[in-house]
């Protein structure tokens, strides 16, 4: 049965939240899900003794280390402990560096969500100009990546955009599609995109609702009711590119797994 180990370090509550819903995800599939809680407390050396721990134990196919880390902890430290063979996050410097190179083998999950979600809804990227907002080695950099590949469904012309970018909005309006991975609530206003543009929208971020017995509720990094005014089709938020992600990640696990069963490379 594949077999998917998570790696949670602390107790930061999105990340508790996350956790659980590939967990979860990961069982409800047929899967094996191995919770591996960490102290806050725990260090450097220990973390990475307990992924490679992970790296050897055959009865593991699929490793994710829950990000963000705590203070103190190195990301790259830790995700480098990962054997490559079982990165399903794709974020291993070696999976990276095949996702550069357009021969695959573990995309990140989200970016590999926002492709599927494209591609099944009827936008696919070919010859579009994708605008890209936010860098970040887990989404932005690889969706820039992955759609811009010579590829069907891919063949993007893209733009990536971040804090320095000048004349935001001028390149946003060109979008054909736009990608926001920002962590700004409602970022992206209606007079930042054309009329027609697709949208998908990665932001998740908290925000104050007092009325919810919660206190908060979640929200993308784009102004979704004003922008879907304009939009030929937007992703919500939640339940847009998250659910993706989720699937993406039991994709890159089950491959992991027929992988290592079958010795395939
Ligand atoms: P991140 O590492 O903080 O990166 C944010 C990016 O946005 C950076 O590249 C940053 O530019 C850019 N940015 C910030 N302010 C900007 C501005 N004013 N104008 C233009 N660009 C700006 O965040 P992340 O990890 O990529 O996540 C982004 C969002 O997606 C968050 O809300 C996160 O919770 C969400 N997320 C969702 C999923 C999902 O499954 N749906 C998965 C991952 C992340 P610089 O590089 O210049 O700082």
């Amino acid at each position: 049965m594949p077999t998917l180990a998570v790696v949670l370090v602390g107790d930061n509550p999105a990340s508790i939240v996350y956790v659980r819903h590939k967990q979860e995800a990961a069982v409800s599939a047929g899967m094996q899900a191995r919770d591996v809680h960490l102290p806050a407390t725990i260090s450097q050396s220990d973390l990475i003794a307990t992924v490679r721990r992970l790296s050897t134990d055959t009865g593991v196919h699929g490793i994710l280390v829950q990000l963000p880390l705590p203070a103190g902890l190195d990301e790259y430290a830790a995700i480098d402990a990962i054997e490559p063979i079982k990165d399903v996050d794709g974020l291993h410097p070696v999976n990276m560096g095949l996702l550069v190179e357009g021969r695959q083998r573990f995309v990140p999950a989200t970016p590999a969500g926002c492709e599927e979600l494209l591609v099944r809804s009827g936008f696919p990227c070919d010859g579009k100009h994708v605008v890209v907002v936010g860098r970040s080695d887990i989404v932005g950099k690889p969706v820039s990546l992955l759609l811009m590949q010579k590829r069907k469904g891919a063949n993007a012309t893209v733009t990536v955009c971040h804090s320095r970018t000048t004349n935001l909005a001028e390149i946003t309006r060109q979008a054909d599609i736009l990608i926001a991975a920002i962590g700004k609530p409602r970022f992206i206003t209606a007079d930042m995109v054309k009329q027609g543009v697709v949208v998908i929208d990665v932001g998740i971020n908290e925000i104050a609702a007092p009325e919810r017995k919660r206190g908060y509720r979640l929200v993308g990094d784009v102004d979704f009711d004003r922008v879907a005014e304009k939009a030929a089709a937007i992703t919500p938020v939640p339940g847009g590119v998250g659910p993706m992600t989720i699937a993406m990640l039991l994709k890159n696990t089950l491959k992991a797994a027929r992988l290592q069963v079958e010795g395939e490379r």
